[in-house]
This record gives structure tokens, sequence and C-alpha cells, in this order.
């Protein structure tokens, strides 16, 4: 896939690497004890600690270290048995300890990879820099107070991890599927629920452009808090431009932090990059150095799912699907369950069709997850068992599957209530072709004649005279018999 933008002076590409800031589903917050659920009330989960009140302090989470191993191991990650807390120094009203505990030179998860699946049934490697855990701001609300800002604690404290991508991404439509990757492993593995409206996902692109065919990195502007996937799409292209269009016009970039305004599909300055010698990090005194052995890390391991890389290449090997069909299905680990159910011991191209077609359309127009699908897997199983065995055509299969939307009733007691069996008795086919055989004396002319296409339209004919119950396989088969010459 190729993504160039044209310019004047010649052809430039893109370079793009996504920080991901996402939150750990635990129970209680980093270094406190407070609840991390979304949605209570206004700083009614807040202790002392979220609070920066002064002489508290700070207490590890164990479970959102392993958490954090968790991810790494699902990133194929290097585990550093030896991390280390750092202050973030820097001032802003929802943060009140005046610093963010944070990892920097020695954060908790090292080099990784990130498959991309790719539309064309490819894939790429994306590497991953790092991942370190960190605690979340607060929240500063400016809209509900005519001439104050307002302040939310709640999320204070609440623990991220920072997944930072290599340089490696090149195109908007990369750093698309790079996020949706990312986030159907962080559900899989249960270590974030991926939920980019609630804020539980979000996404800084940072945007360079460069000559193609050049290899170094120019002046880099990131994109703050994108929280939508689309969004960040556009947001680097709008921004890729811009270089173009400022280097084209013989100026420079400057290094910045923007914003995207979503509306006008624009980015804007916010502010101009800090440095990292800007926050005067230092290693935090009140927390000791994590470290754990070979064993902890053996211990999470043992506990991973099967992650979607793999599922991919079961679902290729086992069920005889190509890559893209798999990749689309192992993206959500439930669609990819039902599925299976479906699928086992049964035709499972038939079962790929009938799921990634007909499922997902009707789960789209609900805009309902597949755990709530009007037809069971179950269900749907047994309706491809009546295809199969030629109780039903698949025109019929899909008038009981309609009904099935509707009624959620299985699908052999539709057809036994609609009399819905498809007729496969040649003597019944055979009388309803004698019938339009008898009637139509001219096409039977036109068709010994030479003109064979018109079998179409005697198969409609006895569809027709058999209430659309008929075998159409038969029909073909009985007629080409019935008008050879
Ligand atoms: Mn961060």
């Amino acid at each position: 896939m190729s993504y160039v933008i044209k310019g004047e002076t010649g052809d430039w590409e893109v370079v793009i690497g996504l920080e991901v800031h996402a939150q750990v589903i635990a129970k209680s917050k980093l270094f406190s004890g407070a609840s991390a659920d979304f949605g209570a009330g206004p700083n009614t989960q807040v202790s002392f600690i979220d609070a920066g009140m002064p002489g508290m302090l700070p207490v590890i989470n164990e479970h959102c270290v392993a958490q954090a191993v968790r991810t790494g191991l699902g990133l194929k990650a290097k585990i550093n048995q030896r991390s280390v807390f750092a202050r973030k120094n820097y001032f802003y009203a929802d943060m009140p300890q005046g610093y963010q505990i944070s990892q920097y030179d020695m954060p908790i998860v090292g080099e990784g990879m990130l498959i991309l699946d790719m539309p064309d049934g490819g894939t790429r490697a994306i590497g991953i820099e790092r991942l370190h855990l960190e605690q979340d701001a607060g929240k500063s609300i400016h809209d509900m107070h005519a001439s104050s800002s307002l302040i939310d604690l709640n999320r204070s404290g609440v623990a991220l991890m920072e997944i930072v991508s290599k340089p490696d991404l090149r195109t908007p439509e990369e750093a698309g599927i790079y996020l949706k990757k990312l986030r159907s492993i962080l559900r899989y593995l249960g270590t974030c629920d991926g939920n980019m409206e609630e804020g539980s996902l979000r996404c800084d692109a940072n945007v360079s452009v460069r000559p193609v065919g050049s290899v170094d990195l120019r002046t880099r502007c990131e994109i703050k808090n994108v929280n939508s996937v689309r969004f960040v799409m556009e947001a680097i292209a709008y921004e890729a431009q811009r270089h173009v269009d400022v280097y084209e016009s013989g100026g420079a970039i400057a290094q910045e932090t923007r914003l995207f305004d979503a509306n006008k599909g624009e980015t804007r300055t916010m502010r101009s990059k800090e440095m990292a010698h800007d926050y005067r990090y230092f290693p935090d005194p009140d927390l000791l150095p994590l470290e754990f052995d070979d064993a902890y890390v053996a211990k999470i391991k043992a506990t991973l799912p099967e992650l979607p890389d793999d599922k991919k290449a079961r679902f290729i090997t086992d069920y005889g699907l190509n890559a893209y069909d798999a990749g689309v299905l192992v993206a959500d680990q439930d669609n990819a369950a039902y599925f299976e159910a479906v699928a086992k011991g049964r035709d499972a191209k038939l079962a790929n069709n009938w799921v990634s077609s007909n499922v997902f359309a009707v789960l789209n127009a609900r805009n309902v997850p597949i755990t709530e699908s009007p037809v069971s897997a179950k269900h749907l199983g047994r309706l491809l068992d009546l295809i199969s065995d030629n109780t039903l055509s698949s025109r019929m299969a899909k008038d009981v599957f309609e009904i099935m939307i509707e009624t959620g009733k299985d699908p052999e007691s539709i057809v036994e209530a609609g009399g819905m069996k498809q007729i496969t008795d040649t003597g019944a086919i055979e009388a309803a072709i004698d019938q339009v055989v008898a009637q139509n004396a001219d096409k039977v002319a036109q068709y010994r004649a030479g003109k064979v296409q018109i079998m179409g339209w005697f198969v409609g004919q006895v569809m027709k005279a058999t209430q659309g119950k008929a075998s159409p396989a038969l029909c073909s088969e009985l007629l080409t018999k019935k008008l050879a010459p």
C-alpha cells in the first residue's frame, strides 16, 4: 500500500508513530485503593493520595503490574524484571501532586511487535518501542460554570499503560489498522476495555514527512488525545499535508503539540513541544524499584488466551478460510467464538458466508454485539444442517433466517409450521414439469431449436408451480432430461 503526497518539488512520504494511553482494567487505582470505575458522581472516588495530600505515600497495585506484564507478553515484548517509577514534573490544575508518577528510562516493558492485517490479506510488522505504567490525571470541566472551571479527581491516579510504537507506520490507514489491532489484543487479554468514547483508550499521533527515498527523520508534531480511529486517520492525513505545504513553500516545521478539531477536520497549535528535560524526571523516592522474577512472568504467561494472530492462523488451517476472512472474524473474540460454534463439524466456508454477511448485517442494522444476536450460533448451525441435507434450498434458508431473526425460534419448527420443506421428490417435480411443458409448446420448440438460454425461464416456471419449494438443482436436472430433443 503506497501513500505518497505529491508536491511541486517531488514526492513525500509520511512517517507516523503512535502513543496510546490504555486504561488498565482494575478495581482500584495504581497507587491507592480508590475505585477506578467510570461514570461515578464527581469526586466520589478520591483518596488522599489521589488528591495529592502532603505526606501520603503511594502503594503499588500488584494487579496493575500483572496487567502490564500480561499486555507486554501479548505484544511479544521484552519484560523488564526491574523497572523504576519516576516523577514527571509539570503543573496542571487537575493534577494536584504537581507531578505524575510515570516510568522514564526503565519501563516495565521494552521492545515488542504488533502485526497489521492488511486489506489485501498480507501483513506488516510494526515495532513497539516500550510500554510503561503511569497514573492518569483528573479532569477539568470548562463548560459547566460561567466563570470557573470545575475539577473532577475521580480519574486522578487511575492506572494507564502508555504503549509507544516505533515510527514504522507509513499511511493514515495503517495507523487505523494498528489502533484496531492493538485494541483487539488488549480486549483479548482483558487488560483494557478499549472504549475510546469513555477515554479508556486515547491516542497521540507523531507525524512527520520526508522526501521519498530519504531515510532521515524530520521534525515531528504530536497530535494529542484523538478519541476515535477515524479521527486519528483524518488528523494524520491533514497534518502530513500541512507539513508538505510548509516545506514546499520554503518554511520549517516547529516541533509542537497540536490538537485535532474534528468539526473542521484540521489540527492547530496547542503548545510548543516540551523536551524530556523540561519535566525534570527523577526516580520517585516514595517507591522502590519494581522487581519480579522469571516465575512471576511464567505464571502470567500460562494464563494468556489464544491471541488474534494465533487464532487467525488456526482458522486458516482448520477451516480453510482466506487470510482476510480469518482476520475479520478473529478481530473480535466473541465473533470468533460464534463462528467456531457454527463452523465446527460443518462446511466452514458456508458458515463464514452466513456469519460474515447475514449475521453481521443484522447486528449492524440493530447496532448490537454478537452476544446479543437474535439468532444464536446453535440455531444458525441447525439452519446450515437443513441446507446440507437438502431440506432447504439456500433461497428458502434465507426466508427461514428472516423468521428466525423476528421470532428467535429454531429453524426446524419454522420449517415444520410453515410447510417450507424443499421438494426433493422427483415425482412431484416431474408432475410440475409436465404441466409447464404441456402449457408452453412454443417455448419447448424454441429450446429444442437451440435457444438453450431459456432454461432459466423453465426453472422459474417450475419453481412458481411448486410455490418456490422445488429443489432448484433437481429442477434443472429433470428439465434438461425432459426437454432434450
Ligand atoms: Mn503518558
